[in-house]
């Protein structure tokens, strides 16, 4: 099955994005756990949550994928922003043990001048804090495009955050197309060796989801602007390749592209279109 939707918004509950992801032809989605750029979660809504798994199930909407806010930074040089990250990974995996295999994405963090080193290690502290041996949720380390300090614009970095995880089987990694060309893996020309590289690094059994994403920016700009499916200088074609790719169609596919709904929906029709069967 081609799994295939996009971001959404839960503003007004998960059953009214799961009825909005069934009209953009999508059958899966993903959504900020509380505001990307501030910290306060909606209550939990047990009834919309009961809803909105009756509906899925009868619809077929499986792998929804929670976003951490852009705030969310577990490797500033500032400590009450740790704390923060901290607080917010705790109360978003509380509210995501609701569900029964959920998807929790983040960003590993900028380390805002410490360096490299020390930013991976707080990263590692942190998830070792807030991982326990019965949490169902697998939490997904987003690869960047390494604008300013940002970590994770390598594999060897994902690769090195989970080698110091307790609970490493909690930990998956979520791959952003538009990111890895900007950080410099060429998946227009290459996508097999850039596979292959991260199977060697990571395992390729780490990845969980795909950002689906064209880019604005040139290749190993290490630059973040998503594009519109096919109108960045990623491309259709290639695209396409990765929708297809063996080792890639079984995974569920996200766009975080610049559209509202309407765009949305021409895309996932686009695709589906480009999918082979
Ligand atoms: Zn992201």
């Amino acid at each position: 099955m081609f799994k295939i939707g996009c971001h959404l918004s839960i503003a007004n509950g998960f059953l009214k994005a799961g009825k909005n992801i069934t009209e953009l032809g999508g059958n899966t989605f993903q959504y900020f756990s509380r505001n990307p750029q501030g910290g306060k979660a909606r209550p939990w809504d047990q009834g919309d949550f009961d809803g909105f798994m009756e509906y899925a199930n009868s619809v077929g909407i499986d792998g929804l994928l929670c976003h951490a806010p852009y705030t969310l930074n577990a490797c500033s040089a500032n400590p009450q922003t740790r704390e923060f990250a901290r607080m917010v990974f705790k109360s978003d995996i509380e509210m995501l043990e609701h569900f029964p295999n959920a998807l929790y994405n983040f960003h590993p963090g900028s380390h805002t001048g410490q360096g490299v080193e020390t930013g991976i290690q707080q990263i590692v502290e942190i998830l070792n804090e807030v991982i326990y041996p019965e949490m169902k949720t697998t939490i997904l380390l987003e690869t960047m495009s390494g604008k300013g300090s940002e970590i994770g614009r390598s594999f060897e970095e994902i690769a090195e955050i989970i080698s110091h995880v307790e609970y490493k089987e909690k930990l998956g990694v979520c791959l952003d197309t538009c990111h890895i060309y900007s950080a410099g893996y060429d998946i227009v020309n290459h996508l097999d060796e850039v596979l292959e590289e991260f199977d060697a690094l990571i395992g390729i059994e780490r990845l969980k989801a795909i950002h689906l994403n064209d880019s604005m920016m040139p290749f190993a700009s290490n630059k973040d602007r998503h594009a519109k499916i096919g109108q960045g200088t990623i491309g259709l074609d290639a695209i396409v390749r990765i929708i297809n790719h063996p080792k890639l169609r079984h995974l569920p596919f996200y766009l975080e592209t610049p559209n509202e709904d309407e765009g949305y929906k021409e895309e996932i029709e686009l695709l589906k279109k480009h999918r082979s069967k």
